[in-house]
C-alpha cells in the first residue's frame, strides 16, 4: 500500500520575482509502506524542497502530498527527522539529546529512557550515554541523530544527505548502522543524497532528479536482495 503519495507537486520559491526559482516542477511518485527510496540528483535539484515538503516544514506551490491517508498539513511527531548536521544540544549527553523530541513535545521523559538506552546500544554507544556531543566524533554525533529519529517510533523516516558531511571510511560506516537500524525497525524511509554509490547500496528504490526545472527523470528499481546488515 501506498504511505507517501506526491500528486503534480511544483514549488516556485518567490513567484513573480526576480529571483522566482522553480525548485520542483510536476511530480509524481509513491512510497510503500515499509520501503526504501532514495531521491538522487545533483546540487539544486529539488530533492531537499521535496523531503520538506514531505516533512510539513513547507508547502507545495500546486499539488497535494499524502501521508498515512492524510493529507499533509502541519510536521507530524510520526515523522522522524535526520538533516546533514545532527544539531545535538551541545550541554546535553547523548542519552539526554535522544530523549529531546519528548521534552520538546512536553511528554515525560522517563518512561522512554530503556528505549533511549537500547537504541544507543543497537548503533554501538554502549559506552557513551553520558558522553557530551564534542567528546564524539561526528560519526558518533550522526548515531545520536538517528537514535534520536527513532525514539518516538516513527513511521515515516526522512533523511538529507544524513552522512554527506562525514570521511568517506565513516560514512560506509554509518550506512551499516542505518541499513541495521532499518532492518530492526522497518520504516518506511525517504533519503536524500547525490551519491549514486550510497543511492544504489540502500534502497529499494532510486528516483533520478535533475535541476532547471528539479524533476524525477527516472523511477529505478534496484531489483537484487542485497545483504543489508
Ligand atoms: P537540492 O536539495 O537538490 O540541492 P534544493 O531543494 O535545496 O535542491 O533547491 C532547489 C532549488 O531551489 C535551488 O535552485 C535552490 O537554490 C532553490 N531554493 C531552495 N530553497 C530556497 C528558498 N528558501 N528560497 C529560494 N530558493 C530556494
Ligand atoms: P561523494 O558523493 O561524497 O563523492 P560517494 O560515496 O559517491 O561520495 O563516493 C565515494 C567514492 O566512490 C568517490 O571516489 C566516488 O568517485 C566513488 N564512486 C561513487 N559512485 C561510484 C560508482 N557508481 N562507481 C564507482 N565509483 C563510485
Amino acid at each position: 500500500s501506498d504511505y507517501v503519495v506526491i500528486d503534480r507537486v511544483a514549488k516556485t520559491y518567490n513567484p513573480g520575482s526576480r529571483q522566482q526559482v522553480d525548485a520542483v516542477t510536476a511530480t509524481s511518485f509513491s512510497v510503500k509502506a515499509g520501503e526504501f527510496v532514495t531521491l538522487l540528483g545533483p546540487s539544486g535539484c529539488g530533492k531537499s524542497t521535496l523531503l520538506m515538503m514531505v516533512a510539513g516544514l513547507d508547502t507545495p506551490s500546486t499539488g497535494t502530498i499524502n501521508v498515512a491517508g492524510q493529507p499533509m498539513a502541519a510536521p507530524r511527531a510520526e515523522t522522524g527527522i535526520m538533516f546533514q548536521d545532527p544539531t545535538l544540544l551541545p550541554w546535553k549527553s547523548a542519552l539526554e539529546n535522544v530523549l529531546f523530541p519528548f521534552r520538546a513535545m512536553n511528554r515525560p521523559v522517563a518512561p522512554f529512557e530503556g528505549r533511549a538506552a537500547q537504541l544507543l546500544d543497537q548503533v554501538g554507544l554502549a559506552g557513551f550515554h553520558d558522553h557530551k556531543p564534542r567528546q564524539l566524533s561526528g560519526g558518533m554525533r550522526q548515531r545520536v541523530a538517528i537514535c534520536r529519529a527513532l525514539v518516538y517510533e516513527p513511521d515515516l523516516l526522512l533523511m538529507d544527505e544524513p552522512f554527506s558531511a562525514l570521511d568517506a571510511i565513516t560514512r560506509d560506516e554509518m550506512n551499516l548502522v542505518l541499513m541495521k537500524m532499518w532492518h530492526d525497525h522497518r520504516r518506511t524511509a525517504l533519503f536524500v543524497t547525490h551519491s549514486i554509490r550510497e543511492a544504489v547500496f540502500l534502497s529499494d528504490r532510486v528516483l533520478v532528479m535533475s535541476p532547471r526545472p528539479g524533476r524525477v527523470v527516472e523511477d529505478v528499481a534496484i531489483p537484487f536482495d542485497r545483504p543489508r546488515t
